[in-house]
């Protein structure tokens, strides 16, 4: 797959939707203050829209698979392990490729995020880890902030993370010097204060352009602001 032909396939999942007018997850600013703001932006990325196609999902696994190999020239590694929830199933589908391209050793794994942060490494799989050599795999990675602390999980399990591998990149992540991979990258998303968006802003545009059909938040925007939700 080349590059447009991967960013074709997350945009036919609906995954990746890119110059238009969308309302984003509430934020609560500063945390724990249980004050919500809301944000609107050009970008919009579904990243669970690609976990509905499993067809799709097989040939980006196959894709991030390919690729690995020939970066590595021919030395994959022992553990794919994802972050749950969405990237255990692209890591099962990641080691599956491995295997059958020869590397039968390969075995699938997930780390689990912790409620108060950071990822662990349970459910008796911790063990074989140790000395092993870890790829990571993600649906997309913004700030690298879960990567690296799955990374932590790993190096505490006794493991040594080998590479990362995500489906999309959006913006520019920091993975504390271990190389960082993608099948593409998403570049300059705008996002704005909802009373200071510039697309509600301009006449051309306005408030009612916010879309309604990709996530809960547009229908939400036109309950709060009292307009008649477009059919
Ligand atoms: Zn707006």
């Amino acid at each position: 797959m080349t590059d447009d032909q991967v960013f074709r396939a997350l945009q036919n999942c609906g995954a990746v939707n890119i110059k238009s007018h969308f309302c984003l997850t509430p934020k609560e600013i500063p945390p724990g203050s249980g004050i919500k703001r809301h944000f609107h932006s050009d970008t919009f990325i579904a990243k669970d829209r690609v976990f509905e196609y499993a067809r799709e999902l097989y040939c980006l696994a196959q894709e991030i698979a390919d690729r690995h190999l020939m970066q590595t020239q021919n030395r994959p590694c022992d553990f794919v392990l994802g972050l749950e929830k969405g990237a255990i199933a692209l890591a099962n589908l990641v080691c599956h490729h491995l295997q059958i391209s020869g590397h039968d050793h390969v075995r699938a794994g997930y780390a689990e995020a912790k409620p108060g942060g950071g990822f662990t490494i349970g459910r008796g799989f911790a063990r074989n880890y140790t000395g092993r050599t870890v790829l990571i795999v993600e649906d997309i990675v913004v700030s690298g902030t879960s990567v690296r602390d799955a990374m932590e999980a790993v190096r505490e399990n006794a493991g040594i993370p080998f590479g990362i591998w995500a489906i999309c990149l959006r913006g520019d992540a920091d993975t504390g010097g271990v190389p960082l991979n993608y099948l593409c990258k998403v570049d300059g998303a705008q996002m704005w204060a909802e009373e200071e968006c510039p697309l509600c802003a301009d006449p051309k545009w306005g408030p009612t352009s916010v879309r309604t059909d990709i996530n809960k938040h547009g229908p939400e925007f036109f309950k709060r602001m009292n307009l008649p939700i477009p059919l």
